[in-house]
């Protein structure tokens, strides 16, 4: 996008101060992964709307909890709506950190700034409101998002987070083997893996007991929240 447009854009967002307008350089980076010197990585999971099932999955939650896992989930609206009371639970563990992923997990790009802006400021109310909790971290349903989409991520003040290892856990084609290995090549430090805990992932308590138990401590790499592994510093010397 050409940076006078993206002007205009975030120029608009701001309303009523036409005089602030922001230079590309200030617009939210989208983050993909942490320090490549750090030695962790993010396991994160997205809990996106279900039209049927549970849409918790409880064996993969008590495993994490069990274990004291760091974890971060990015939770969708709608999946709020049905679940307060898995929301609360979440939000207490310590271990944890709770983002969005959207009001009704709707794709972005197909839609206006104000639309944009009321599917991703959504989730952040519904946080404020019912559970006194401030979110920060945000990530677009399906990873879809375009530069209205960053411009208005910025405007809120959120930080965008992507991944760099799709795990491919909702794939119900793939086997616990299939969705390690992809995910063993890839690992590195500073990566951040995207899964589902919404119990779409048929196989995703298995392959996380295996990264945790092996794969992960084999590489010398462990994990943490979004935010801990940001701020990740290189290990003393
Ligand atoms: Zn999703």
């Amino acid at each position: 996008m050409r940076r006078d447009w993206l002007n205009i854009v975030v120029g608009m967002l701001l309303t009523g101060s036409s005089s602030l307008v922001l230079s590309v350089d200030s617009v939210a980076q989208v983050i993909k992964s942490g320090p490549p010197s750090c030695p962790g990585i993010a396991l994160t999971f997205d809990l996106c709307p279900v039209l049927k099932g549970p849409g918790y999955d409880q064996p993969l939650m008590d495993y994490l909890i069990t274990h004291r896992i760091p974890a971060t989930f990015f939770m969708s609206g709608k999946w709020m709506a049905k679940h307060e009371a898995e929301v609360d639970h979440l939000l207490g563990m310590e271990f944890f950190e709770v983002g969005t992923h959207g009001d009704v997990h709707a794709h972005l790009p197909m839609h206006t700034t104000d639309e944009q802006r009321t599917e991703i400021l959504g989730p952040v109310k519904m946080l404020q409101k019912h559970h006194a909790y401030e979110a920060t971290l945000f990530r677009p349903p399906y990873g879809e998002y375009n530069d209205i989409t960053i411009a208005v991520v910025n405007m809120l003040g959120l930080r965008f987070i992507q991944w760099n290892i799709e795990s491919g856990d909702p794939d119900p084609t793939l086997s616990v083997e299939q969705i390690l290995t992809r995910v063993t090549q890839r690992v590195k430090p500073g990566s951040i893996v995207v899964f589902h805990a919404n119990g779409k992932g048929k196989h995703t308590k298995q392959v996380i007991e295996q990264l945790t138990t092996d794969v992960l401590p084999r590489k010398g790499l462990r994990p943490l929240t979004i935010s801990e592994l940001l701020n990740c510093m290189p290990p003393n010397p």
